[in-house]
């Protein structure tokens, strides 16, 4: 089953595609009757942190849709050219303004439903002073038992909180989560 069809038009030459399983293929596809182009869609990278201050976590809260309003870990997506680590560093200046140092990929999340891979991970604040940028209403700290978590933005910012205060509980070491969401 086609999850998302993220074209409508060929890139290449602006014709509007039409779906079809290429005959040496097993999926729909995107496929231009124009040039003939063949435009293949794979899942998205979602890169961000969990960023830590003593017994804290920072959130932001966005002012920008989706979710407008809500609270949520700094992530957006991957661009081409950087690493994992280096866009998550990116998303976490760009939404925060806050200084990190990044520690170790905490949670690999995959939202088949929506097509993306979310990557989250530990990052030590070295400051609790920050300078979010224009998609940022607030970014602020909070201890477990002030989290907003009827008010956080996705899922996987839920999963990853949660998964971080259970491990914390339980003294256990910070190794990687991996799991499939919906
Ligand atoms: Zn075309």
């Amino acid at each position: 089953m086609l999850i998302t069809r993220r074209f409508k038009h060929c890139p290449s030459c602006g014709a509007a595609v039409s779906y079809q399983v290429p005959a040496d293929d097993n999926r729909e596809r995107a496929i231009c009757p124009a040039c003939a182009s063949v435009h293949y869609e794979n899942p998205i990278n979602v890169v961000g942190t969990l960023p830590i201050w003593g017994e804290q976590v920072l959130l932001c809260r966005r002012n920008i849709e989706p979710r407008y309003g809500f609270w949520t870990l700094p992530a957006g997506f991957l661009e081409l050219g950087e690493t994992s680590a280096e866009g998550a560093l990116r998303e976490t200046d760009e939404e925060a303004g806050a200084e990190i140092e990044l520690q170790n990929l905490y949670c690999l999340l995959n939202v088949v439903r929506v097509g993306q891979i979310h990557l989250y991970y530990r990052a030590r604040l070295l400051s609790d002073r920050f300078n979010p940028g224009p998609e940022t209403i607030e970014a602020r700290l909070f201890h477990e038992h002030e989290v907003p978590w009827d008010e956080l933005a996705f899922r996987t910012v839920r999963e990853t909180l949660q998964r971080y205060f259970d491990d914390r509980r339980a003294g256990r070491d910070f190794a990687l989560h991996c799991a499939d969401i919906g």
